[in-house]
């Protein structure tokens, strides 16, 4: 019953903060993201992103810095100060992780998203987060509008690649959890993307041997990017994508 009434909720909500753009025919091109995010995406994938010559953007929860959930290990700050070293993109995704349909008061949201850069801040790192992911992908009215003030671009996780008309406060995404996707599906959709354009946005987890049901292995991650390779498609972190769509549109 809850998740009926969220779903209609989120419904609901995506009527409302949009923030429509058209993406032109002539765009192609990937973007790998990584939410919370585990330790191993920063040491087993980042690492393959650079050797193929791409970035990718790492959406953060700093309540999660130097903790482990359910038995992941999460980031320390040295994770962080390299990933941007070597050129990537750090998004927020709120302090605290919490369930938006569980508390979705404007004050806590707001606060919630500030502490995440008051939180980075205080480890050393003078950085300010352009681009957001929504923590379960939850969209109520009172975040999509924080979010649309906010930041530049919002990834949900609906399920698709980003085409024509499209909402910068929703972005889809195609989730990279091995168990659900097997990499043939993940292909045929980069085949898909080859011959009719969009922007394709990838997300996941932990990315190591024993990957969780948000994650995949090392092999499935580095077949994905080898076919961006392989197939010339351009992989631009979410602020470059963003930036360069304000500059066509
Ligand atoms: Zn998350």
């Amino acid at each position: 019953m809850n998740k009926y009434i969220n779903e209609l909720r989120k419904r609901i909500a995506l009527k409302t903060a949009v923030r429509s753009v058209k993406i032109p025919p002539t765009v192609k091109q990937v973007s790998f993201t990584f939410d919370d995010v585990p330790e191993s995406a920063f040491v087993n994938a980042q690492p393959i992103l650079e050797r193929y010559g791409y970035r990718g953007t790492f959406y953060v929860a700093l309540s999660f810095l130097d903790t482990d959930k359910t038995n992941i290990n999460l980031y320390h700050k040295n994770h962080l100060s390299a990933c941007l070293d070597n050129g990537h993109e750090l998004g927020c995704h709120t302090y605290s992780h919490n369930r938006t349909y569980q508390n979705s008061k404007a004050d806590f949201l707001t606060n919630d998203i500030h502490k995440n850069t008051v939180k980075l801040n205080e480890t050393g790192i003078k950085y300010k987060f352009q681009n957001f992911s929504y923590p379960f992908g939850e969209q109520t009215i009172k975040m999509r509008t924080i979010a649309a003030k906010r930041f530049e671009s919002s990834r949900g996780t609906d399920h698709g690649i980003n085409k024509q008309h499209i909402d910068l406060n929703n972005l889809k995404a195609v989730k990279l959890y091995q168990n659900e996707h097997p990499l043939d599906k993940i292909l045929s959709i980069l085949d898909q993307l080859n011959s009719s354009g969009g922007w394709l946005i990838f997300y996941t987890h932990d990315v190591q041997t024993e990957f969780s049901k948000f994650g995949c292995s090392v092999e499935y991650f580095e077949a994905i990017v080898q076919k961006c390779k392989a197939l010339n498609i351009e992989v631009k972190t979410v602020k470059q994508a963003v930036d360069e769509l304000k500059r066509l549109t």
